[in-house]
């Protein structure tokens, strides 16, 4: 799960991590106000989930509070397009005014799990503020990897090193190890999966800040920590995949036109693979999981159906804990409750396959039966040719 920047900010301010004061305003005239408290000029900064907003137009400086306001309003409700978000870009729901700061220097810091080396790894650089995967294409020397023992965590003498490797001496390099080390306890105690300051700033004044944040938490710790959970914004993700996680189901949007309902994560990526191989390419898929139910199968194949660009859809299920005659009367509730627009190819194979293909035959509905997964995949793919 990802979190906005202000949400992000509020985690830092937790652990000690210095960063640039700001609120999330929730008006113009609020972020007049909150300008004015700031000095007179304030940086308005639209929160997606998403990087690239400065060079997008989500990033703007506010000369006076009247402009703040002015800003607010143009951002509240956009339509925010920038290298990550696709070409579609992201709804602006929320504005966060920012205090400015006097910039010396951009850097770039990151924690994240390397699964090379299976450890927490301090990625350091001088050249912040700019895309890390182009410093990491053409200058990739000037990429700083720590890799963090978890017995000991991040060491004084590790976190000097990446002080020093980014040209820092002094007060700021004291102020940078004591940094890293606070972000590293706020890293492990809230159970990230990336943490991302980009750019880490050295003002005018010496300070060393975290201008920028992005978080990203492994989803399987999250019932550890209710405090981050009330962070989700479900304007940040597909709506049926919020849908699909309301009956436990796995969701995942693609840009084909074949829906694809499965049981288990390697048997979707398989059926992806044989879609893709008779020519077809597929809408998303929908893993129902080892137990699910009736209900469930149906309300998977209402959430396919939902998908406006699915132009037929391959059920592909092997039965083991998951019966094959439950994913049959599934569909056929589906299909007498929704009702069912496109064609649909069934292929069930393992736990009470007979009496799921029975169950399909009998049911009265088109449901064209695959006999085996390649034959299934030709089937579905020239129904939609
Ligand atoms: P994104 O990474 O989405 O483009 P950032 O928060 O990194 O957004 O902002 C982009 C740039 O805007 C920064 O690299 C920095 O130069 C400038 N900026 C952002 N916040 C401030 C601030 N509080 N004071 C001064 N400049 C800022
Ligand atoms: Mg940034």
């Amino acid at each position: 799960m990802n979190i906005h920047e202000y949400q992000a900010k509020e985690l830092l301010r937790q652990y000690k991590v210095a960063t640039p004061d700001g609120r999330v305003a929730v008006d113009a005239e609020n972020a007049r106000q909150i300008t004015k408290e700031f000095g007179g000029q304030s940086v308005v900064k639209a929160q997606i989930h998403a990087g690239g907003r400065g060079k997008g137009g989500g990033v703007k400086f506010a000369k006076n509070p009247d402009e703040a306001a002015e800003l607010f309003k143009k951002m509240l409700g956009m339509t925010l397009v920038t290298h990550q978000t696709g070409a579609e870009g992201r709804k602006v729901h929320t504005v966060f005014i920012s205090n400015p700061v006097d910039i010396e220097k951009e850097l770039y810091l990151a924690f994240l799990v390397d699964r090379g080396s299976s450890r927490i790894t301090l990625m350091a650089s001088t050249e912040g503020g700019v895309e890390i995967e182009e410093v990491a294409e053409k200058t990739p020397e000037k990429i700083v990897k720590v890799v963090i023992d978890p017995a000991i965590g991040l060491s004084g003498f590790q976190a000097r090193q990446a002080a020093f490797a980014l040209g820092l001496s002094g007060d700021a390099f004291k102020k940078a190890v004591t940094f890293l080390q606070n972000l590293y306890r706020l890293f492990v105690e809230k159970d990230c999966a990336m943490v991302e300051i980009n750019p880490l700033v050295i003002t005018k004044q010496g300070d060393v800040v975290a201008l920028d944040a992005k978080i990203g938490f492994d989803d399987n710790a999250l019932f550890r920590h209710p405090d981050v959970l009330a962070y989700r914004d479900l304007n940040e993700e597909a709506p049926e995949e919020v849908e699909a996680s309301k009956f436990n189901l796995n969701f995942i949007k693609l840009d084909g036109n074949i829906g694809c309902m499965v049981n288990g994560a390697g048997l979707a990526m398989g059926t992806m693979d044989i879609i893709k191989y008779h020519g077809g390419s597929p809408a998303n898929f929908l893993d129902v999981g080892g137990g699910a139910t009736e209900e469930a199968v149906k309300n998977a194949f209402r959430i396919i159906l939902g998908d406006k660009e699915v132009k037929a859809v391959l059920v592909n299920i092997f039965g083991g804990i998951m019966r094959c005659d439950i994913v049959a009367n599934g569909i056929v509730k589906a299909a007498k409750e929704i009702g069912i627009t496109v064609p649909v190819v069934v292929r069930l194979e393992g736990t009470n396959v007979e009496e799921g293909k029975k169950i399909l035959a009998e049911s009265g509905y088109n449901l064209i039966v695959g006999n085996d997964l390649k034959d299934a995949a030709e089937k579905v793919v020239a129904s939609v040719k």
